[in-house]
């Protein structure tokens, strides 16, 4: 029951095959039993039972489990951004996304694990300690006939390289799992584990699309402004957007569909009328030009994401589309732009966190000023407050034009780049969403945060830059039976396209996938 889509799951519980009630319980089970992976800050099982009793099956979630990143506002709940300073906060409102999904029926079984305040490419940096990932954790098995069949017909079709995985599951040393990926990891392996059926995560520079690369599950990250922040802690006001985890493409679209629109509560919603995206019909490849950024081929790539990135090329122009070489020169600069201007938005946001309005106080007395300090040094960790800092450093006045405006400088021309791909004719843009597959924990924390960022989110974050939609996909398993996933881009508002374009390579490449009910 738990491997199903939300499109079978729900066609069960509409003919009542299935009650809401058992697969409500079916999750909580999976949850518990999975809980060394600490998917999970809180579950909500009071709330989850509630809503599962009222599922009607009129909705297009009615009934289903579904999770969502500790940064979105629940009434009532703690949401915590997995750090000291909101340990204790309750919130007396949804965020818009959150009520968006009580609306079309679905259950929140919980809400999950991330890094501070979505500061992170890993999930290791939470107050709630790391999330692991399911993949090589012993708590699975994948489908090795499946694995090897599916290689087998690729092969045979498309002249692939030979399966390289083995399927194997053995257990890693417990203190050397892999790592989830991050911001949004907890909700990543939440999905990846059968837990629950979609998962909301946030996305800024990648914190989406990176856990859901890791974890096997594909990851949508919509144009900016399709979907309302209202009630979503923000890191960076002018790149986030809630991200979507789910296990199949048409998952991740029924998603959409439910999210998507106009919000009063949040102005930079946009004010057209949103169109539900059907993917109805099949899509014709031999129809598409699809882009190949020579930029993105960067240091530290793996030769394994490369034979993917290129294997996935092949079948696309196998089948007719027309696969191009473009430029987008402006890409090495990003991860520096995004630095600054990540930081500046971040000094400014954190603002807030004073000891007063929200979360921690500390028992200070002496001084207002100095209650502010204490609440702050105690509450976040040392990650935020170094953003903090820099943040302030660059919004000085004798810095600002020489950091925060040349940044911005660079973003347009950032944003240009896309621009130029688009109007040269070009539909989508492949990637690589990861420059490798999932890192081991010790490898991970061996370069601390600002590094890692910088080599984790190199593909991911242009997109956020650009505020253009972009998915990732899981395509195979590496040699160390770890998923690889690629990158598809679209101009900004063409997730039909996008989507559609990335179902077709799923249907193609059919990713072997776990075996959860045991
Ligand atoms: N890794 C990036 C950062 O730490 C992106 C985070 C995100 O997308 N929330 O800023």
């Amino acid at each position: 029951m738990l491997s199903l889509s939300i499109r079978q799951i729900s066609r069960k519980l509409k003919d009542g095959a299935l009650l809401p009630s058992d697969v409500c319980a079916a999750c909580l089970y999976q949850a518990e039993k999975l809980k060394t992976l600490n998917m999970f800050v809180r579950l909500t099982k009071e709330v989850a039972e509630i809503q599962a009793k009222e599922a009607d099956s009129r909705c297009l979630l009615d009934g289903i489990p579904v999770a969502v990143k500790d940064n979105y506002c629940t009434l009532n709940v703690e949401t915590t951004c997995s750090s000291q300073m909101l340990e204790n906060f309750k919130p007396q409102y949804n965020a818009t996304m959150v009520q968006k999904l009580q609306n079309a029926g679905a259950v929140l079984l919980g809400k999950c694990n991330m890094d501070e305040f979505a500061m992170g490419s890993g999930t290791v940096d939470s107050i709630h300690g790391p999330s692991k990932n399911i993949w090589q954790s012993g708590k699975c098995a994948t489908s090795i006939e499946h694995v090897h069949s599916v290689k087998v017909k690729c092969r045979e079709f498309y002249q692939l390289s030979p399966p390289s995985s083995k399927g194997s599951c053995s257990t890693v040393e417990e203190d050397d799992w892999f790592i989830a990926g991050g911001s949004s990891g907890g909700s990543a392996v939440a999905v990846a584990s059968g837990t629950v059926f979609a998962a909301l995560g946030s996305d800024t520079g990648g914190s989406t699309r990176n856990p859901a690369a890791y974890c096997g599950v594909v990851g949508l990250k919509p144009s900016y402004g399709l979907l309302s922040r209202h009630g979503l802690i923000p890191l960076v006001n002018s790149m986030d957007v809630p991200g979507i985890l789910t296990r199949t493409v048409d998952d991740a679209v029924t998603l959409l569909n439910v999210l998507a629109g106009y919000d009063p509560l949040d102005s930079t919603t946009i004010r057209d009328d949103f169109i539900p995206l059907d993917l109805s019909q099949d899509i014709d490849i031999s129809k598409m030009r699809i882009g190949i950024p020579q930029e993105y081929h960067c240091p530290g790539i793996s030769d394994e994401v490369l034979e993917t990135w290129s294997e996935v090329a092949d079948i696309l122009e196998k089948a007719g589309a027309e696969v191009v070489s473009v430029s987008m020169p402006h890409t090495p600069s990003s991860i520096a732009c995004y630095s600054v201007l990540n930081q500046c938005e971040v000094a400014s946001n954190m603002a807030r966190y004073d000891g007063i309005e929200f979360g921690l106080r500390t028992a200070e007395n002496r001084s207002t000023e100095e209650l502010y300090a204490s609440t702050r040094s105690q509450g976040f960790n040392e990650i935020v407050r170094g953003r903090i800092l820099a943040g302030n450093y660059f919004l000085l006045q004798r810095n600002y034009s020489q950091y925060f405006v040349q940044a911005l400088k660079v973003r347009r021309l950032i944003a240009q780049d896309f621009a130029r791909v688009w109007s040269s004719g070009i539909d989508v843009l492949l990637t690589p969403t990861t420059l490798t597959d999932a890192p081991r924990y010790s490898q991970f924390i061996s370069r601390d945060n600002r590094e890692q960022c910088a080599s984790q989110d190199y593909c991911t974050q242009p997109a956020n830059m650009a505020g253009c939609p972009a998915v990732t996909i899981p395509i195979k398993l590496s040699k160390q039976g770890l998923p690889l996933s690629l990158q598809l881009m679209s101009q900004n508002y063409r997730e039909n396209l996008l989507l559609a374009i990335a179902r077709w390579i799923e249907s193609v490449v059919d990713f072997p996938h776990l075996e959860l009910d045991i």
